[in-house]
């Protein structure tokens, strides 16, 4: 099992398959893009299954979330979905996804073994979208959403940010629209992980405000304590349920000391944490003929030193070296 000091244990792993996007979010990379990683650095799929394999089989691990950068841009995705399916014991298997290009292939993808999909969309309107992602791909994005609910990636989540000024309106629509689809709506407070560095606490939009717009239209009843588990999302009924919107808000309300999860990187580090300043390379370990046991010795030390908390409201915060597009969201 990955157990640290604060006696939790990881189930949860984040896999980044690339660090690169087809979109440039303005809370997430700057217009010109990032210098990408080399391809020499990025594991390979087989690489990919293999510590896929390794976190199921010898750690403990129940539960992967296929994200990056964009993880559609990843030409082996669907095989490396179909192979984690048939690791024994089998995990649960989701996507994070911008949701371009996922009209086409979500139907191979659930074939393949995948069981859910976290669509993330900020906004209802076209231009909007263009500002907030500087793309024309709205349309795609929700052809990407009808087509993995209709493939059965169910239940479809959908992630939104909002911005001050920009989408911080379209609160309760993002809403009544995600009812009226059967999209399961979670907001995310903005977190310092953008590569420009132009997070600022007393601008971003809070869970508190959130709720308080929501309840402008409809009526929020929080859902029982003992349902959220070690879900990052906060959630409240909507007008008396069973329909549920949430709230993951990692700078007010963090849910640290329930934290479950472990990620890996696209060039094979491990991280305890999104903010971790840390990183275990595993990837030299790989590739120099670790045996899987080694490997996974080396990722429960790893998690062990994992600290209490993000460290977010220390004074002292500093933002780690890499993005959130190059962790993995
Ligand atoms: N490209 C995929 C996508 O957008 O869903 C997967 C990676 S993305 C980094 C994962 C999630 O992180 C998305 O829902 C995105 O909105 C969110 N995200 C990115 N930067 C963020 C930030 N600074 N604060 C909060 N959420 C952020
Ligand atoms: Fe790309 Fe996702 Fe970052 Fe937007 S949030 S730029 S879609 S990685």
């Amino acid at each position: 099992m990955l157990i640290d000091t604060f006696g939790r244990t990881a189930t949860d792993l984040r896999v980044s398959l690339t660090d690169r996007c087809n979109l440039r979010c303005t809370y997430c990379m700057p217009e010109e893009g990032l210098r990408w990683l080399a391809k020499p650095e990025v594991l390979t799929d087989d690489e990919i299954v293999r510590m896929v394999a390794i976190a199921v089989r010898e750690l403990g691990v129940t539960e992967v979330r296929f994200t990056g950068g964009e993880p559609l841009l990843r030409p082996g995705l669907v095989g490396i979905v179909e192979r984690c399916a048939a690791l024994d014991p089998r995990p649960r298997l989701s996507l994070t996804t911008n949701g371009i290009g996922l009209a086409r292939v979500a139907k191979a993808l659930r074939s393949a073994g995948l069981d859910r999909v976290n669509l993330s969309l900020d906004t209802l309107r076209p231009e909007v979208f263009h500002t907030l992602t500087r793309r024309h791909r709205h349309h795609d994005v929700l052809a990407g959403l009808a087509a993995a609910h209709e493939a059965g990636l169910t239940p479809v989540k959908v992630n939104a940010v909002l911005l001050r000024g920009v989408n911080d309106d379209e609160a309760p629509d993002l809403l009544d629209w995600a009812l009226r689809h059967d999209y399961e709506l979670r907001f995310i407070e903005q977190m310092p992980l953008d590569a420009q560095h132009g997070w600022r606490r007393d601008d971003m939009v809070t869970a508190d405000e959130i709720l308080r717009r929501l309840s402008a239209r409809f009526a929020l009843s929080p859902e029982a304590a003992s349902v959220r588990g070690s879900a990052p999302a906060e959630r409240w009924l909507v007008d008396g349920g069973p329909a549920r919107v949430g709230v993951i808000a990692s700078v007010t309300r963090p849910f640290c000391r329930a934290c479950a999860r472990t990620r890996l990187t696209a060039d094979g580090q491990v991280r305890t944490c999104l903010f971790a300043r840390e990183e275990t390379d595993l990837r030299t370990a790989l590739r120099s003929g670790a045996s899987d046991q080694d490997i996974a010795e080396r990722w429960r030390v790893a998690m062990w030193g994992k600290k209490a908390g993000s460290g977010l409201d220390d004074p002292a915060f500093l933002q780690p070296p890499r993005p959130m597009s190059a962790i993995g969201g």
